[in-house]
């Protein structure tokens, strides 16, 4: 299985607009973060996790051809706000692409694209279709040859899922895992996990509590996401780390 790191970027993305700090105007592409979301490759079948605003910019620079289904982590704008995309696999696969989500990440899917739920008769032609899914919990999405393992995390208020498929599992965008959610990862091998920043924050992890819940699952290798410009650039912040836990970045392909 081959996982691409389509983006590795907080909300705003890296660089910040009107930022002028040195991370935003670092020429290093590995200080370029568009919104985080990952690809997920195995046999004939590809999915991604999460459509944020860049999903149509990252779905023609890793030529992407053929999508089988699109997992939701929730419903932020910074991981839904490319759905309308979708239009474009619409008309290449001649079919409603497959949307797994929170019956709560779907209410606000529904009211955010409406124009894409309506009526079939009073439909707008060319909107994209979407076959929305629940994610529940302790029961597997298979999607053709990958079975995923929903794992439920707490974004402040808002359910969040982590996604876990065999050795490998992708969490983000939350600052509390209930102990059962952290049975589930157990035996993870490699791990892409959020860390938005050095300081602590109220709905995001921060880098040492990313660090510190990969040391507690004991991964073999970790990366981290969802990285704001405050976590510095990624070659000085990297030397920081423990070889094994190190900064995702946009393009990195790993195989597990
Ligand atoms: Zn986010
Ligand atoms: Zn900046
Ligand atoms: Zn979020």
């Amino acid at each position: 299985m081959t996982i691409t790191i389509l983006g590795s970027g907080t909300s705003q993305g890296v660089p910040v607009i009107g930022c002028e700090c040195d991370v935003c105007k670092s020429p290093d592409s590995r200080n370029k973060r568009l919104r985080t979301s990952i690809l997920i490759e195995s046999g004939d079948t590809t999915i991604c996790v999460d459509a944020g605003p860049d999903f149509r910019q990252q779905m023609l620079r890793e030529n992407v051809k053929h999508l089988d289904a699109i997992l939701i982590t929730h419903h932020h704008k910074d991981h839904i706000g490319g759905l309308d995309d979708v239009r474009s696999f619409n008309f290449l696969q001649h079919f409603s692409m497959p949307v797994y989500a929170s019956s709560v990440s779907q209410e606000e899917i529904k009211r955010e694209f409406s124009y894409a739920f309506a009526e079939k008769d009073k439909l707008y032609p060319g909107a994209p279709t979407f076959n929305m899914i629940d994610i529940i919990d302790d029961k597997p999405i298979v999607i053709n040859d990958l079975t995923i393992e929903p794992i439920r995390l707490k974004h402040l208020e808002m359910l969040c899922y982590g996604f876990r498929i065999g050795n490998f599992a992708y969490i983000t965008d939350f600052n509390y895992i209930s102990d059962e959610s952290f049975d589930k990862l157990k035996g993870v091998e490699f791990l892409i996990i959020e860390a938005l920043r050095r300081e602590k924050h109220y709905s995001h992890l921060c880098l040492s509590e990313a660090i510190d819940i990969a040391q507690r699952l004991n991964v073999k290798k970790a990366w981290f996401t969802h990285i704001g410009h405050q976590m510095g650039r990624f070659e000085e912040t990297g030397k920081t780390l423990p070889e094994n836990l190190q900064l995702a970045y946009d393009g990195l392909k790993i195989e597990v």
